[in-house]
């Protein structure tokens, strides 16, 4: 079981918490008649949900504004089987004021932009909806301590891939070891690397392919992960260290998905942080979504017989014939090949699902 298996149970204990039970205090916008219009919500105000605890939203409102506050609100029931992660924008009504004690009501959610979600594994229809309207994934891997895995980055990528979003990698502790023949897995992509070294983090660099995005950050335990985030925002407070080999939790600060805000001389950003999401299953992804981020192959690919895996057996691969033809160049070549090992990630499942296949 998994932290976010938690994370939604928890919730459920608190689906019917009813937010009228809770003292406010009265709020002279908040405290007009509540008539009739309550499916409208025409005075909602959208904000950024931070974060989530035990059923409560933490939602940043009048973002970079004079009045920027971060309020406490509950869910409204009509909204129980609706998740709310963090990233999403949450309209909000009721208190607003985001005094102590206070609490908000979020009535509805903005269609989202990109939603991150797996699987509990492969075969398992459940979704688990990690964050939304995140546009960057950076990928923590480190050098050594624990080993990197090619494959597990692989699954990073393709849920990138599937959501839209852009994916970054960065390669952790190359003190201690050399990640070229690791990093030369990935030479067919789109990916913009970083390697770091304690003592010698490139916070500058990573920093600014920050400022502007809502990135968020993945890796295994251990991969020093909360190490960077601290860094790169010093009031993150994420814990770092020991995590707990059985559980795979880490101390309370980093048991839960959050944004923080990364602010630099070159603008600011949001660093979404998420614990303990050791894999992404791949039960939900779309073949298509992989190819279209290969925009070149996927020109090529429209030639191919429906159907088509595009993975070296393929009958008819028009992009295996451009490949064989040399029409593609060594860097078509490579791309083509990482295509394939992508794609090959979830043609190993061993249920397929969905159609298009
Ligand atoms: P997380 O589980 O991914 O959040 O990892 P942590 O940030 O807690 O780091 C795990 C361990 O790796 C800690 O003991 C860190 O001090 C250590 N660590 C982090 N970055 C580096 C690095 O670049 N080099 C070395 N040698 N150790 C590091
Ligand atoms: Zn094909």
């Amino acid at each position: 079981m998994s932290w976010l298996d938690d994370a939604d149970d928890l919730e459920d204990d608190f689906e019917d918490y009813d937010e009228s039970s809770v003292r406010s205090r009265p709020n002279p916008k908040a405290n007009r008649p509540r008539t009739k219009r309550r499916p409208a919500h025409e005075d909602a105000q959208i904000g950024r949900v931070l974060g989530v605890d035990r059923g409560r939203y933490s939602v940043l409102l009048d973002e970079d504004g004079d009045d920027e506050r971060t309020i406490t609100a509950a869910r409204a029931r009509e909204l129980r089987r609706t998740p709310i992660v963090t990233g999403d924008r949450a309209r909000v009504v009721g208190d607003t004021t985001g005094e102590q004690g206070t609490l908000g009501r979020i009535v509805g959610i903005v269609d989202r932009t990109s939603l991150l979600r797996r699987s509990a594994d492969d075969t398992d229809q459940v979704e688990r909806v990690i964050v939304a309207n995140a546009d960057q994934m950076l990928i923590v891997v480190a050098a050594a301590d624990p080993e990197p895995r090619e494959r597990l980055v692989d699954r990073y990528l393709v849920a990138a891939l599937d959501a839209g979003i852009r994916p970054l990698l960065v390669v952790t502790k190359t003190d201690l070891a050399d990640p070229s023949s690791f990093l030369g897995h990935f030479d067919g992509l789109d990916l913009e690397v970083f390697t770091s070294a304690r003592d010698v983090m490139p916070t500058e660099r990573i920093g600014a392919a920050l400022v502007g995005h809502s990135t968020v950050f993945v890796g295994h335990s251990g991969v020093g992960k909360s190490t960077l985030v601290n860094a790169l925002v010093p009031t993150a407070g994420r814990a770092t260290g020991h995590v707990n080999q059985v559980t795979g939790r880490g101390r309370h600060t980093s048991s839960s998905t959050v944004s923080l805000r990364y602010r630099s001389a070159l603008g600011s950003g949001w660093v979404i942080d998420t614990p303990g999401v050791r894999s992404f299953g791949l039960g939900h992804v779309d073949p298509a979504n992989i190819l279209a981020a290969f925009t070149e192959l996927a020109a090529i690919a429209e030639n191919c017989p429906r159907g088509c895996t595009h993975l070296a057996d393929a009958p008819d691969c028009a992009l295996i014939e451009a490949a064989d033809a040399g029409e593609l160049g060594e860097t078509g070549r490579a791309r083509l090949d990482s295509l394939q090992r992508l794609l090959q990630t979830f043609a190993d499942k061993p249920e397929p699902h969905g159609t298009g296949r």
